[in-house]
């Protein structure tokens, strides 16, 4: 690396140092952010006044003086930017604005035309970001990003979705179609990642450094958190947990084309699947009314509502799919040995009985004391998991300062705003 290089490296290295200190603070003065950085007092003034100057930090009242002069605290500037978040699912694009604490300013749900070919939804997606954005204009917010959260193997060295089982889609460029409408920084992501993302950002994975995020909703999946850092693999398809097979015998066929996979036996399709089998081959149940004998109706929460009213069928059906789920979970606890295990997606909205029933499976199978005890907890965001969690992934992006530089070419945008 030449010298410029290198002087411009240290500048940004330093100023992600600054920039992240004064995030995690909430307020500090630059006394104090020389202090904590080992930066010396002209450069930290001089990134403090670059950072003000973009917007990202405002000053806020005085701190105690310690002698001299009080001095003014400094805080991300949270009110005037704000991230689009969407979660691009098959039944609903749910989109949000969000300030960069998280705290929600605007959000817009549509049911996702699923019927329709991917051209379509990318569409309709843009259709719901050009809502988000008046909103952003009306308010005089500044727009940070573009998180995406989409279900699918996702492929980061050609960043496109290369496979989305519930789309239905293969090769499907997103990025390509978005950023030909949009002159802001988009990002996207698997789906169960970025939930994870957004519970370490602003939720229950907080407080880890190393967590497990299980996504049990439509579809299975995981989302590993080690060393504060996501776990992607080689291409960026870790964590398809849902297609681990824990029941090599079964006739259950998986979108996946396997056979006895965690998903296909366990997700809300999967317990809705088998309540319409059993109901199909006679079996007593409330179920039945419950859908006015019309099958395609029952879902994982009708079976869960009538598990819930003391229902036997129901009762064993959410039983069997969360023994399934504990058993992958103990062998993620086995494999990682994680602080915590956060466990989020519409399924889990049934709380207890499934909550319970892996925590049982988990005491069962895991392999000893320490690692049967870890504790096991709901998601902060619940159905808004992975909206948030692509606000997330935006805001990693900020603090990794890829965005920030970003924004400070873009000082005539935001005048316009
Ligand atoms: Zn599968």
């Amino acid at each position: 690396m030449n010298p410029i290089g290198n002087s411009k490296y240290i500048q940004q290295v330093n100023k992600k140092k600054i920039l992240n200190l004064i995030y995690n603070a909430k307020s500090i003065s630059r006394a104090e952010a020389t202090k904590m950085s080992g930066i010396s007092a002209p450069t930290v003034s001089r990134i403090v006044d670059c950072l003000l100057s973009e917007g990202l930090v405002e000053e806020i009242g005085v701190g105690e003086s310690t002698g001299g002069r009080r001095p003014k605290l400094l805080k991300i500037a949270a009110d005037n930017n704000c991230i689009i978040g969407l979660d691009l699912g098959t039944t609903n694009i749910y989109g949000v604005l969000a300030d960069l604490n998280a705290s929600l300013i605007f959000e817009e749900r549509q049911p996702t035309r699923i019927k329709e070919g991917f051209y379509q939804i990318m569409g309709q997606t843009a259709e719901i970001i050009e809502i988000l954005i008046a909103k952003a204009r009306e308010k005089r917010i500044r727009i940070c990003g573009i998180g995406l959260a989409v279900a699918g193997l996702i492929n980061r060295q050609r960043n496109i979705v290369e496979f989305s089982p519930n789309f239905h889609w293969h090769d499907a460029d997103i990025l390509g179609v978005l950023r030909g409408r949009f002159d802001l920084p988009i990002f996207f992501d698997n789906v169960t990642r970025v939930m994870a993302l957004g519970e370490q950002c602003y939720g229950a994975g907080k407080q880890y450094k190393n967590f497990v995020f299980i996504n049990v909703g439509y579809g299975i999946g995981a989302g590993v958190i080690i060393e504060g850092k996501a776990l992607f693999g080689s291409a960026g398809m870790a964590g398809e947990f849902g297609h681990i097979t824990v029941d090599r015998n079964s006739k259950i066929q998986c979108d996946c084309g396997n056979f006895g996979c965690l998903e296909a036996l366990a997700s809300g399709q999967g317990i809705a699947r088998t309540a319409r089998m059993e109901l199909e081959k006679g079996a007593q149940s409330i179920i039945y009314e419950m859908c006015g004998g019309d099958l395609e109706k029952v879902t994982a929460e009708t079976v869960a509502k009538a598990a819930k009213k003391g229902d036997v069928l129901a009762w064993n059906i959410f039983t069997q799919a969360a023994e399934y789920i504990g058993l992958g979970i103990s062998a993620l606890i086995n494999l990682y040995n994680p602080e915590a295990v956060v466990l989020g997606g519409g399924v889990v909205q049934a709380g207890e009985i499934l909550f319970d029933n892996v925590r049982k499976t988990i005491n069962a199978r895991a392999l000893n004391r320490s690692l049967r005890g870890v504790p096991l907890l709901p998601a902060k965001f619940g159905l808004k998991a992975a909206a948030m969690g692509a606000v997330s992934l935006v805001m990693n992006k900020l603090l990794e300062l890829e965005l920030a530089d970003f924004l400070s070419s873009y000082k005539e945008e935001r005048l316009e705003l």
